[in-house]
């Protein structure tokens, strides 16, 4: 029986584990940190032994092959021992797509995937297809290969899923657009990166298609590069495509093959100019899928706002508070300041990660009434918009931050939590970060 360790024991490593269990493998897992408990019991109910707190090596090395976990870097010492003794090393995408017939359709890019990846989701699901959701949302593909049956998967895959892939083909590949994020994980080198993102094209055959940004010169640059034979479906809001979509008289124009249909850009129920992007992207998903019209339009017309991504919390005394706590970049904030139609007071910071805020400098200056700092270090922010603004303050909580805002704001105003930056200083996690927003605004 052949061997296959997995190294890290989180959502992604045990979906594996279970998964080469249920396919037959001797199998092993090893976290050098703790393992969560509800992910420990995941493992105990599969019998599958697993070390933690260690890797050792004579239980890792003797492995015919390895899955590794997306959260392990290439310089981790035990990955570069792997690689010297030449052992097979994969990711669990490229793991679990051996056992799975199913069509897949894999998002990636910057900005947009879980927006995007959601959207196509509702799309099928409500065209009456057997389709599951998986990738970085909700439970891995892997266990779900291992425990589930759908003949569709709509999959978000960040570029460290696509790290270790070696036959690993969508029948359907998006790029919602590339922009810099996580270069730290690339040698600071944007054409790595880039590179990371585009192994969603490597296999992709004649009939499969991908979708991309035409407006971002960062995807378009590189396609100018390489060569691929798929169906190209590319969308944009600048200019006519032959195939693919783009904006027109204030409707989305799709046309997919002989075919051309068109939706009012108002019918669309996510707002912002960023959301028209992800419903292109997922309409051509779905035109690719073979859905109608009608139930595209239907879908993109009912489709809820996802948590923490421009969701509207309450309106009180007529000012709208939104909670955007997962725009941890800039581009990310941009958009969400792009789309507003009131007085902005806000609330921004946290872990910084290189941000160049002058990007942001015309678009507050045009629609920013005041900022709240909301970070353990607020001085790069302090200094991009200082005098910019007429008012800049500073916060050390959530509650901090919604009360101050809340006094800034007058009648008509939005106060909008869109922080650029990552939430570790002061937050467990971006989710964290929103949810004490949320509770602060109803606590007003
Ligand atoms: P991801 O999964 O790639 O992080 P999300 O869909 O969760 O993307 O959205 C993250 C943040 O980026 C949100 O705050 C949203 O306002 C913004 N955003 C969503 N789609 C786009 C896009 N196409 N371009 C730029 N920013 C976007």
């Amino acid at each position: 029986m052949s061997r296959v360790v997995v190294l890290g024991g989180a959502e992604s490593g045990v979906g594996a584990a279970v998964l080469a269990k249920v396919k037959g493998f001797d199998v092993f897992l090893s976290d050098k940190g703790q393992i969560k408990e509800e992910y420990a019991a995941e493992l105990r109910k599969w019998e599958i032994p697993f070390e933690q707190g260690q890797h050792t090596e004579e239980k890792i090395l003797n492995a015919d092959e390895i899955v590794k976990s997306p959260g392990i870097p290439e310089t981790a010492p035990m990955i570069r021992k792997i690689r010297e003794q030449g052992i097979h090393l994969v990711s669990e995408i490229e793991f679990a797509s051996r056992f799975d017939p199913a069509r897949k359709i894999c998002v990636t890019g910057s900005n947009g995937k879980t927006t995007t990846t959601s959207l196509i989701y509702f799309l099928l699901q409500n065209a009456g297809l057997n389709v599951g959701l998986g990738g970085n949302i909700g439970k891995s593909y892997a266990y779900q290969v291992a425990t589930e049956h759908f003949d569709y998967y709509v999959l978000e895959i960040s570029s460290f899923q696509l790290d270790d892939i070696y036959d690993f083909r969508p029948d359907i590949a998006i790029i919602t657009n590339i922009t810099p994020d996580h270069l730290d994980r690339y040698d600071h080198k944007m054409e790595n990166y880039v590179a990371a993102k585009f192994k969603i094209t490597k296999n992709l055959r004649s009939d499969d298609c991908f979708i991309f940004d035409s407006d971002d010169t960062i995807t378009i640059g590189h396609l100018s590069q390489i060569v691929l034979r798929c169906k190209m479906l590319p969308f944009s809001q600048e200019k006519e495509v032959q195939q693919g979509a783009f904006v027109k008289d204030e409707r989305m124009v799709l046309r997919y093959e002989k075919e051309e249909t068109d939706i009012f850009l108002k019918e669309l129920a996510l707002g912002g100019k960023h959301n028209v992007y992800n419903s292109m992207a997922a309409a051509l998903a779905a035109k690719a899928a073979g859905i109608e019209n009608e139930v595209i339009r239907r879908s993109l017309a009912s489709f809820q706002p996802i948590e923490h991504r421009l969701e509207p919390v309450l309106s009180i005394k007529d000012v709208l508070y939104i909670n955007d706590s997962k725009a941890t970049n800039i581009d990310s904030a941009w958009y969400a300041l792009e789309c507003q139609t009131r007085p902005v007071v806000w609330i921004v910071g946290g872990t910084d990660k290189g941000n160049d805020y002058g990007i942001l400098e015309e678009l507050v200056s045009r629609k920013v009434k005041a900022i709240v700092c909301l970070g353990v270090d607020n001085s790069k922010i302090h200094a991009a918009f200082e005098g910019k603004v007429p008012a800049i303050t500073d916060a050390l909580s959530a509650q901090e931050a919604v009360q101050k805002a809340s006094r800034l704001a007058s009648a008509g105003d939005v106060v909008l939590l869109s922080p650029c930056c990552a939430s570790f200083d002061l937050f467990k996690n971006y989710e964290d970060r929103g949810e004490q927003f949320k509770a602060a605004v109803r606590n007003l």
